[in-house]
């Protein structure tokens, strides 16, 4: 099998250095760019598979990297932040995006982020039809030809609503996604963007999915930016 190649875009040598070495322990190919124009040169040569992106580089601001990477292709981003700001997370989604990872972060946490994005980027230029096989994660299974979600096999009852929010999230699954992009996929363009009506949807999802509404084991809360289902289980 061919190796992923990723781009990681970051000044800081340490970080830089510590992730070229997860990832290349993890089997993947590793290209390193320290300022943002280098990192437009490679992406432009190399084709990465995917690119993480630190937001604060010296040269070019990484919202600008984003916006002009996009007007070409649509290899996965992940936006490194040192900043945890929600506003800034949200710009770079709604730039485009796939996701972001706050520092500190740690080995595991940075793994997931590029599996969940490599596999909804492939998902989506090669085989739609995986949509089709049904998402698993623990106890739960969301067989999408049927549009029948089990928890320890016994169906569970969701409205046509709550179902199109459930589904669109498993489509993304291990990747956060934004309340404005929920709201546009399930209520439609036109929604007026309030979030009240997704927050109030989502908490009687919790309440027939999660044995702890509180502490939810398969929809996590991203706060101020949106939610992130648990990553699916599928056999690689
Ligand atoms: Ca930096």
């Amino acid at each position: 099998m061919p190796k992923f190649t990723v781009l990681i875009i970051e000044d800081e040598k340490n970080i830089q250095t510590f992730m070229g070495k997860i990832l290349k322990r993890h089997e993947y190919r590793v290209l390193c760019a320290d300022t943002g124009s280098q990192g437009l040169d490679i992406i432009r040569s190399q084709c990465p598979d995917l690119i993480l992106l630190d937001l604060g580089l010296p040269d070019i601001n990484g919202n600008e990297i984003i916006r002009e990477v996009r007007t070409w292709t649509s290899t996965p981003i992940i936006v490194i932040s040192a900043r945890s700001a929600e506003r800034e997370k949200v710009q770079a989604l709604d730039l485009g995006a796939d996701d972001y990872i706050t520092k500190p972060f740690g080995t595991s946490e940075l793994l997931a982020r590029i599996r969940a994005s490599l596999r909804h980027s492939n998902r989506l230029n090669t085989d739609s039809s995986v949509y089709i096989r049904s998402y698993r994660c623990g106890a739960m299974v969301l067989d999408f030809s049927r549009r029948l979600l089990t928890i320890d096999g016994r169906e569970v009852h969701l409205t046509p609503i709550e179902y199109k929010i459930v589904a669109y999230l498993a489509q993304n699954s291990g990747k956060v996604v934004t309340y404005s992009s929920i709201l546009s996929n399930v209520w439609g363009p036109y929604t007026d963007g309030d979030n009240k009506i997704l927050r109030v949807n989502m908490a009687n999802i919790r309440r027939k999915i999660e044995q702890d509404p509180a502490q939810p084991q398969y929809i996590f809360t991203e706060v101020g930016v949106g939610y992130r289902m648990a990553e699916d289980e599928e056999e690689t």
